[in-house]
């Protein structure tokens, strides 16, 4: 059985590469009916918080990566930890260091004045356990526990994505597997963690490729099989570095708040790093049957936040206006268009929605649009108040008006005939009517076709709203 994790440290959101991490091992795990499992790497107490715990949650969920076993936090775990540091202490695969931060700090400095490699020296490696501890338990407490790396010959990382990479072992230091105050770092916890949870794949971001060799040498160690690697390329930003704040926003949830749908990002974060063809567009169900690592580049990707959006326009255009209205009510909440909680007609939410689809890159674009349907009352932009509500257009404005008030027809159809009826008596442009309604109507000169518009306002309303346009040209007559 396939099991892999998703292992974020709780010390900022979650964010573009995590979610890419989490999306590939959950994709991995789908395909192969395995197991996806969540771990909170929280032990460095200093920069994890709750509050980053429930975010990288919240974004998991919106992203619809569900879990099936976890969410599993390392600071629950530290008698398991501490039970395999005495296993390799006992064992002689680990050793007590006494060497204080200030006699540490001190010989690297010595090996960088003498162009060497900082490196633990290596000094309490080979003490007697009584001319280390002296037998005391006191001393011992007091005492990192480091771990005995091979010193000689190399360790072949053989990675899925990148095939075999090579390191040197007497590159690697003999790492601090517990620090002095009993709290177990990194690469420790991850083995352990990922040996008790039964991974089968490791597959995470390549920053994380030089700590595999030191990790596959605590597996050895421990006497576990070594799982398999896959190591994804990283996420630059546009000018080819490392993707970051600077290039825009990196949260997952600021992308939510900006009106993006969770399964444009999927198929966009997929598409960093795999693909299958020139195939852009991808369901949930196809992306769990088609993938695979054959497919995963060895490149870094670069994100691109205008194929995201031109992503995201695409799919609001193909989307069940149902399904967005769903998606938009908290956002027109937001905008306090509506109030919160307060109820709307699903039925004619969709209908006003279905015009927005094509013009409407993001949700708070549509929310946007949604205003002038939704609210009582619409403010005129000040330019097209100038330029269509005004002596030229009042007349008709005025005949439209009384016109409305007498038709039996609201359609956009029935109202198109009203409209050519008066465009036709006075020989004038279908414009010269449209553009100053569209102005009373949205109190701008942008909208989807005029007579839908007012269909879906209504009767009332495009009433209501006419008649204030002609009192703010001809000031109440
Ligand atoms: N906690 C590590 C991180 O957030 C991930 C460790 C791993 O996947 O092995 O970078």
């Amino acid at each position: 059985m396939i099991r892999v994790r998703f292992a974020p440290s709780p010390s900022g959101h979650l964010h573009i590469g995590g979610a890419r991490t989490a999306l590939f091992n959950y994709l991995f795990a789908r395909h192969n009916n395995g197991k996806f499992i969540l771990r909170i790497e929280d032990t460095d107490r200093t920069r994890s918080t709750d509050e980053y715990i429930d975010a990288i949650i919240e974004g998991m969920k919106w992203l619809k990566f569900e879990w099936d076993e976890g969410p599993f936090r390392q600071t629950d775990r530290f008698d398991v930890y501490r039970s395999y540091v005495d296993k390799l202490l006992k064992e002689g695969k680990a050793y007590y260091c006494c060497c204080t931060p200030e006699e540490l700090e001190q010989r690297r400095k010595d090996a960088i004045a003498q162009g060497k490699t900082p490196k633990y020296d290596g000094r309490c490696r080979n003490l007697e356990k009584g001319q280390r501890v002296k037998g005391s338990k006191g001393q011992s407490k007091n005492a990192a526990v480091r771990f005995k790396m091979p010193q000689h010959s190399q360790t072949v990382v053989d990675d899925l994505i990148r095939g075999n990479v090579v390191f040197e072992n007497d590159q690697l230091d003999d790492l601090i597997i517990m620090r002095s105050d009993g709290t177990p770092t990194y690469n420790f916890t991850v083995v352990v963690d990922d040996v008790d949870m039964k991974i089968t794949h490791v597959i995470r971001g390549d920053d994380h490729l030089n700590n595999t060799p030191k990790q596959i040498h605590i597996y050895k160690a421990l006497g576990y099989e070594i799982p398999l690697f896959a190591h994804l390329p990283m996420i630059l930003g546009s000018d080819k570095t490392r993707l970051s704040k600077r290039h825009g926003a990196t949260s997952v949830m600021a992308y939510k708040d900006m009106g993006y749908l969770p399964d444009v990002l999927v198929n966009y974060l997929v598409r960093l790093g795999w693909s299958y063809g020139d195939q852009e567009v991808f369901t949930r169900e196809e992306l769990i049957k088609y993938f695979s690592f054959d497919n995963v580049g060895k490149s870094s990707a670069v994100f691109n936040p205008e194929k995201l959006i031109w992503l995201n326009s695409q799919y609001i255009i193909k989307s069940n206006p149902e399904e967005l209205g769903e998606l938009v009510i908290p956002f027109i909440e937001n905008a306090n268009i509506i109030q919160k909680g307060q109820t709307i007609d699903k039925q004619w939410l969709s209908k006003a929605i279905k015009t927005l689809q094509e013009r409407s890159k993001t949700l708070v674009e549509l929310a946007t649009s949604l205003r002038y349907y939704i609210a009582e009352d619409v403010g005129y932009n000040e330019k097209a108040k100038t330029k269509f509500l005004n002596e030229k257009s009042f007349p008709y404005l005025k005949e439209l008006k009384e016109n409305i008030e007498s038709a039996t027809d609201f359609t956009a159809h029935g109202l198109e005939n009203i409209f050519k009826s008066i465009v036709e008596k006075h020989g004038i442009k279908l414009g010269a009517l449209a553009q100053p309604v569209r102005v009373a109507m949205t109190g701008g000169t942008e909208s989807p076709g005029i007579f839908e518009v007012l269909e879906i306002l209504g009767k009332e309303k495009t009433l209501k709203r006419l008649d204030k346009a002609v009192k703010a040209i001809k000031g109440g007559n």
